[in-house]
Parts: structure tokens; C-alpha cells; sequence
């Protein structure tokens, strides 16, 4: 079937200061997909991710999200159309409890889940929702992490290595949760290191070498390319 593109970027280019990191990056994230970003340490995954919010000052190219041009906004702009990100580091608030983490981001856009909704989709939240940022576990922390941009309105999620550093139950879990945000209409552009489990996620699959997308791959498509992105990630 033929979707709507929320998100298409054409030849983006991306600087640190007089660093030059992305070199032209090509792609499109059709609505109600799962869509990785996969390559090496250093490739540019997290700097596309932070383009896209229009955390990096110097930008050129197009970056067009839902019919909006989003190169030149500011962040707080780009937020407001509906972009939601989590960093790899997530950003929960140690001295605050899990219910005020989870009300601390300010609804952007109508139509986002409400917080009992937040909780249906993550009960562990809710039996944890006094316990201070400090007290949870990694995998908990990340849950979190996610759980609150869903009530900001956002439809287009920004998840960087979600399952970095988590045991394999809680990688399975995560895996779910992002099956179960799929099915719920939300769009989600995931950076992974770990084809394997992007595999059990995404639609489709961007390869980033050196700042560009030097390849693109149905997830179908994956069994049969195996060797070549073993080749790409270096594994
Ligand atoms: P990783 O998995 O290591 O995060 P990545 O593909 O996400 O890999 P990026 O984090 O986007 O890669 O980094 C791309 C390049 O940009 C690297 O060469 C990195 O050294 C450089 N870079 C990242 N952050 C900064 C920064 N704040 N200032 C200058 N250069 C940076």
C-alpha cells in the first residue's frame, strides 16, 4: 500500500560549529511506519535525529515534516508541528517522581494520549508512579522516557538506541511497546546498532555511512541482505 510522507528529507547537510557531519542526507519516513537509521558509531545517526528538531544551527537542504519545511525553525517551532524526541541519554529528572516526569513536558499539539492512557500502555509506570527518577532501573527509565512525549500530541517519534544497554527481556519489551505504538497510528524513526532487533520492529531501514544514506532496505528484505549489512555495521 502507497502511504503519505510525514517526514522527507532531501540532500541535508548538518554542522557542529566548522564541523561539517552531514553530507547530504536523503530520505523519506511514510506515515505509520517504523523506520531505523542503522550504521557505525560515528555515522551520523544522532545528528540526523537532531537536525530534525533543529538543534543544530547550521542546516541546509530540505526537511519537509507533514507539509512544513522545517529547515530555519527553531526547535520549539519544530516540536509544535508534532516531533517528539528521545534522547539516548532520556533526560529523566532524578529528583523528580515518575508522574512528574511524566507531566513535566508541555502538550504541544491536541490528540495526545492522556495520562491514564499513558499508564494503560505501561502498567509498570503506574505501579512505580511515586518512586523518584533515581530509583529505577534502566529499562524503566527508558519506558518513562518515552511514555511522556506520547501525551505532548507528537505523531512522529525520535527514539535514539531505545534498548541501548538493557537486559533482553526489557529489549523485548521495548520491542513490544513500539509494535503497540505502530498499531495506535504513531510514526517512529528508531536509530539502532542492532539489526537484529530493528528487524523485529521497523518497515524499512536506512544504512548512514559518513553523513549520507548509502542504502535503503525493506524490512522483508533483511533475511535476504543479511551478509551486506553484517558488512555495513562492521558486525
Ligand atoms: P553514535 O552511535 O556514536 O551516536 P551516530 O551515528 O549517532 O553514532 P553522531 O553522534 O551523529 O553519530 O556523530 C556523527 C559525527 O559528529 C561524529 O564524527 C562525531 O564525532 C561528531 N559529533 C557529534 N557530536 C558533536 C558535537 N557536539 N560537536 C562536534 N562534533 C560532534
Amino acid at each position: 500500500s502507497t502511504r503519505r510522507t510525514l517526514l522527507d528529507a532531501r540532500d541535508l547537510h548538518a554542522w557542529y560549529g566548522e564541523s561539517h557531519i552531514l553530507h547530504g542526507m536523503t530520505f523519506t519516513i511514510p506515515e505509520g511506519e517504523v523506520v531505523t537509521l542503522l550504521g557505525r558509531n560515528g555515522a551520523g545517526k544522532t545528528t540526523t535525529m537532531r537536525s530534525i528538531m533543529g538543534l543544530l544551527r547550521k542546516r541546509e537542504g530540505s526537511l519537509v515534516y507533514d507539509g512544513t519545511e522545517t529547515v530555519g525553525l527553531p526547535p520549539n517551532r519544530i516540536a509544535r508541528l508534532g516531533i517528539g524526541y528521545v534522547p539516548e541519554e532520556r533526560g529523566i529528572f532524578a529528583s523528580l517522581n515518575v508522574r512528574e516526569n511524566l507531566e513535566l513536558p508541555p502538550v504541544v499539539k491536541p490528540g495526545g494520549l492522556t495520562t491514564a492512557e499513558v499508564y494503560e500502555l505501561f502498567p509498570r509506570l503506574l505501579e512505580r508512579k511515586g518512586s523518584q527518577g533515581t530509583k529505577l532501573s534502566g529499562g524503566e527509565q527508558q519506558m518513562l522516557a518515552i511514555a511522556r512525549i506520547l501525551r505532548t500530541g507528537a505523531k512522529l517519534l525520535l527514539l535514539d538506541e531505545p534498548t541501548e544497554g538493557l537486559a533482553p527481556v526489557i529489549v523485548q519489551q521495548i520491542g513490544e511497546i513500539i509494535r503497540t505504538l505502530r498499531a495506535k497510528g504513531f510514526t517512529v524513526l528508531l536509530v539502532e546498532q542492532n539489526f537484529r532487533f530493528a528487524a523485529t520492529v521497523a518497515d524499512r531501514h536506512y544504512v548512514v555511512e559518513h553523513g549520507r544514506v548509502v542504502d535503503a532496505i525493506l524490512n522483508e528484505d533483511v533475511p535476504a541482505n543479511t551478509a551486506k549489512l553484517q558488512e555495513y555495521l562492521g558486525v
